[in-house]
């Protein structure tokens, strides 16, 4: 019988194991996958000796102070992603002159007037708390209902388009407003960094943070362990793997991504709030893909709106080509392994880009993930933010995916998986 059982060995689930093995508690980590970091994952790119993220990468330690806390705690070495120096856009079709403008600067004060609005009404959220409030709850709606007075001329509707699909990976449709205005918030009511991404990511990869977290302290980790149930006698908790093997504990913590609640057999009624939750999923579905391409100028940055990418840039350089990283909202646009898919979205911006690899990860078809990272349906706050902490019984969640400020990064993952260790440490010591 251990005292906490973790169900998910991303993130937030090691961080929670961490914390509540450091202060004393046996923890048993369940990872249904053959490595750790769920989400993150530093692979190999095909026939060379460099690792690219398949995932998580970037952050922004100005404002994720989560992350920035750990990466102290842990020496962990950082980099800066190179910054773009040859900008290319590709929007309405077109492929329009930029130099530094995000749109032509005939129609920048259009968008300068959409992304006032932005800003202004970022300015009703409070960052990290009160997203169901009923004050703002008018926000809740999707974005591209949100912005549709701003989004003319049509360049500029596609701009933004192009801004919240990179931002979340989905259509712009698809995601709360609420949930973009709480990214702007966090970054202290600024646009711009939302739209050059955070730009800081871990220089030995993210498999160094996790890494840290897992050696530290001492909890147990099972790999190729899938759980299949978890029951809550009211006394323990009983937690069954897909191989049948049953552990018990005192209190368990569900830190698998919300898309893939619905395949474990729960303690939860079908009818509350995590059910329902669990059963309507979270809308990101991004496409990430890595190439390594010749003929593209130094240090592309580009982004467009039409094609199955909407963002690119290059992020290293070896074996004398350019390691290029795109974004595109929704995944099944094209297949990341095939080099002439890859090279036909690319070409959207430069012509005469030629790629000798590439590769990415599906993780909507990934059965551990089910989606990329977490963006919120038109109205999925309101309905299910203030059930995002409470625990069910002996049964706690925790993730990115429910996390109180930064939900969709990294940070979210940490805050929350440092969160539900805090509750239960209080609670263990009490029992
Ligand atoms: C393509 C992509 C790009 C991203 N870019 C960024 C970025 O630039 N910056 C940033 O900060 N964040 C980014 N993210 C998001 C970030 O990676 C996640 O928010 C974070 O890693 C989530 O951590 P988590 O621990 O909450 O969940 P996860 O990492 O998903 O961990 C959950 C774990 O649960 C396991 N699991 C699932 N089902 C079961 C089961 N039945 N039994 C046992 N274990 C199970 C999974 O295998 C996984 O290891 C990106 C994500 C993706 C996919």
């Amino acid at each position: 019988m251990h005292d906490v059982l973790v169900v998910g060995g991303g993130i937030a689930g090691l961080t929670a194991a961490r914390d509540l093995a450091t202060s004393g508690y046996s923890v048993l980590v369940l990872e249904a996958r053959d490595r750790l970091g769920g989400r993150t994952w530093w692979k190999q790119f095909p026939g060379s000796d460099r690792r690219t993220e398949m995932g998580g990468t970037w952050f922004d330690e100005g404002t994720q102070l989560n992350i920035a806390r750990e990466i102290q705690r842990y020496s962990l070495p950082t980099v800066l992603s190179p910054a773009g120096q040859d900008f290319r856009v590709s929007l309405t079709g077109r492929s329009l002159p930029r130099s530094d403008q995000p749109v032509p600067r005939e129609v920048r004060p259009d968008l300068d007037r959409a992304l006032d609005f932005v800003v202004e009404q970022s300015r009703r959220v409070t960052f990290g708390s009160g997203l169901d409030s009923p004050d703002i709850r008018d926000l809740d709606i999707a974005f591209s209902k949100f912005i549709a007075p701003y989004a003319h001329p049509e360049i500029v509707g596609e701009y933004l388009s192009m801004w919240a699909a990179f931002a979340f990976g989905c259509d712009p449709s698809d995601v709360s407003a609420l949930q973009v205005l709480t990214w702007v918030a966090g970054y202290d009511n600024t646009v711009w960094t939302l739209d050059d991404a955070p730009a800081t990511k871990f220089a030995q990869g993210t498999t160094s943070l996790v890494e840290a977290l897992a050696s530290d302290g001492g909890a147990e980790i099972e790999l190729s362990a899938p759980v299949a149930a978890i029951a809550d006698t009211g006394s323990n908790i009983a937690v069954e793997t897909a191989g049948g093997e049953i552990h018990t504990s005192r209190f368990a913590v569900l830190a698998a991504p919300v898309n893939t609640w619905r395949d474990i057999d729960l303690p939860v009624p079908a009818d509350s709030l995590k059910a329902r939750f669990a059963q309507e999923g979270l809308a990101g579905h991004a496409l990430k893909v890595h190439a390594l391409v010749d003929n593209v100028p130094e240090f592309l940055m580009a982004s467009g709106w039409g094609g199955p990418l909407c963002w690119a840039s290059e992020q290293a350089n070896f074996d004398g080509g350019r390691l290029i990283v795109g974004i595109g909202a929704d995944d099944a646009a094209l297949d990341a392994s095939d080099p002439a898919q890859v090279q036909a979205a690319l070409r959207q911006w430069v012509p005469e880009a030629t790629v000798r690899a590439c590769h990415g990860h599906n993780w909507s078809a990934d059965p551990y993930s089910k989606g990329t990272w977490t963006t919120y349906r038109p109205g999925q706050l309101a309905r299910y933010y203030t059930d995002f902490a409470v625990p069910h019984g002996r049964l706690y969640f925790a993730g990115s995916d429910v996390a109180r400020g930064w939900a969709g990064f990294m940070d979210g993952a940490i805050e929350s998986g440092a969160d539900v260790a805090a509750a239960l440490s209080r609670l263990l010591r009490d029992d």
